[in-house]
């Protein structure tokens, strides 16, 4: 079984598009400082990088699915130009209601990517910039780690329940690398 970091995208590798706005033209999609780097960090690290993502912009009618998917393979080739591998990407094109099992803080995605690459969901990680993404960690049985920016941290973090807060997901990867280093055998009891 291998570990997987599970990526959240709007707000934690594209700059979010403001509230009620959504990401879909390839022109509207600006990858944050840093992403490129933390995603060759955990693959080197040993993770398979996911990208887990709710767009509810499908359902809205804003973009089409293949539209999105088109805009995933693009955003794939560009990371992998610069060596960061994105080994998969899901995500949820549906509303919030009826409810779905994917749209996070479900647990759905994860819990079939885990099925589709044979994961250990209790040594990865989900990195995301909002409770629903912890939500989804949590209830995958993942570690989670909350991207914040510049907003009060430690405040977010309790409010979130997320193990660890950081700035980026830059910051959040040499976090978690530090986490495994300082703690080999949780990663080794966990991965039976
Ligand atoms: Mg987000
Ligand atoms: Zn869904």
């Amino acid at each position: 079984m291998k570990k997987a970091a599970f990526l959240d995208r709007d707000g934690v590798i594209n700059r979010k598009a403001p509230a009620g706005e959504y990401v879909t033209r390839w022109e509207e999609m600006e990858f944050l400082p840093g992403t490129r780097e933390a995603v060759r960090l955990l693959r080197r690290a040993g993770f398979l990088v996911v990208v887990v993502s709710n767009q509810r912009c499908v359902a809205k009618g804003l973009i089409t699915a293949s539209a999105l998917e088109s805009m995933h393979e693009r955003m794939r080739r560009e990371f992998a130009a610069a060596g960061a591998i994105i080994d998969a990407i899901y995500y949820c094109p549906h509303e919030n209601a009826p409810p779905c099992g994917c749209r996070k803080p479900q647990p759905g995605m994860l819990l079939q990517a885990a099925r589709d690459h044979d994961i250990d969901l209790a040594a990865s990680w989900m990195i995301g910039d909002s409770g629903r993404d912890v939500g989804a960690g949590r209830a995958a049985g993942c570690h989670t780690a909350l991207v914040t920016g510049n907003d009060d941290r430690s405040h977010r973090a309790a409010e979130a329940g997320a193990d660890l807060v950081a700035s980026s997901l830059l910051d959040a990867t040499h976090q978690i690398l530090q986490v495994e280093a300082a703690l080999p055998s949780v990663t080794r009891s966990v991965s039976r």
